[in-house]
């Protein structure tokens, strides 16, 4: 590593809590190293009390870039001078880069879930399908599926600030794509029962499932699978989460956060350096 560190070396940061478990600064090291970009990535634990201060020291030292996730996602737009139409969209961020001072967001979650279930051979486009969750991660896949043709889907959180922000994703979908979707209250069981019966895939884009929520699932049991469902998690530490193990013993199809991981930080790597991420190698490396 001292032999890639330079005068001339730019930095990319990871901004969220907690962050020690993150597998983005071992994904994008490996990969500027692969390419011999003169790169470093490293995560900070910032919370949302930080972020402002930390972002103007982005500008004050020419920090090329970072990712931003929870608790960062939504409030971090107030810090921004521009974001994409997808992150407008969503009303989230977990990209940021910074071209001559002027710090721009873009949000990669959406496309890289979807390209996540693409390279699993699932295909999504016009089916219905249920998701737990409506913060940063759960609204960009919610859009991201609604954009590229999902027929349907029914959105399930708790009552807390979400629940609130999702009535708007609610509208925005109904209004924007020709996707319909419906919110409902996660302590509501009949209609999570009902939903995932009638869905393709059934997502847990909640935090439930990580620390230190590990050992907890959205679905309180396996009576709500049928063999033949598929069930996906965004959490990828643990890699199998209590959501996922239930599933398989039902004889489900599942599918982990990685993938959306990669993807969604082979996006990010573009957007920093305009390189290709050597996505195979990096695969082989965490997965
Ligand atoms: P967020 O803070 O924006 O949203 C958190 C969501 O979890 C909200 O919907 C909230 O209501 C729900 N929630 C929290 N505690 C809950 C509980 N006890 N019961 C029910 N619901 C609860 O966070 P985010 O950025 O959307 O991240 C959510 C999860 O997605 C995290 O586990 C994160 O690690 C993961 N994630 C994974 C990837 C990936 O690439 N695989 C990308 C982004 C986020």
């Amino acid at each position: 590593m001292t032999e890639r560190i330079s005068g001339k070396t730019q930095l990319i940061g990871l901004l969220g809590t907690p962050i020690s478990h993150s597998l983005s600064p071992k994904m994008h090291n490996e990969a500027f190293t692969r390419l011999g970009l003169d790169y470093v990535y490293l995560a900070f634990d910032v919370g949302t009390e930080q972020l402002e201060d930390v972002l103007k020291g982005y500008r004050a030292m020419g920090i090329r870039g970072c990712n931003v996730t929870m608790p960062n996602k939504v409030l971090v737009r107030d810090y921004l001078d521009a974001l994409s139409p997808a992150a407008k969209l969503a009303g989230a961020v977990n990209t940021i880069v910074n071209e001559d001072g002027i710090l721009t967001g873009h949000i990669t979650d959406g496309t890289g879930y979807m390209r996540a279930l693409m390279e699993e051979g699932i295909d999504i486009i016009g089916d219905k399908i249920t998701i737990a969750g409506a913060g940063g991660a759960a609204t960009a896949i919610c859009i991201q599926a609604a954009l590229d043709g999902v027929k349907e889907i029914s959105i399930f959180n708790r009552q807390d600030a979400f629940y609130e922000r999702a009535k708007q994703l609610v509208l925005d979908i109904n209004a924007k794509t020709a996707c319909k979707a419906q919110l409902f209250d996660l302590a509501d069981l009949e209609s999570l029962r009902g939903e995932i019966a009638s869905s393709v895939i059934f997502i847990n884009a909640t935090s439930v499932g990580m620390e230190p929520l590990v050992g907890q699932s959205v679905v309180p049991d396996t009576s709500y699978f049928r063999p033949g469902l598929i069930v996906s998690d965004v959490v990828y530490v643990p890699a199998k989460t209590q959501l996922l193990e239930m599933a398989e013993g039902v004889g489900c199809k599942t599918v982990n956060g990685l993938g959306m991981m990669l993807w969604q930080g082979a996006k990010a790597f573009e957007i920093w350096t305009g390189e290709e991420m050597p996505v195979d190698d990096i695969k082989a490396l965490i997965f």
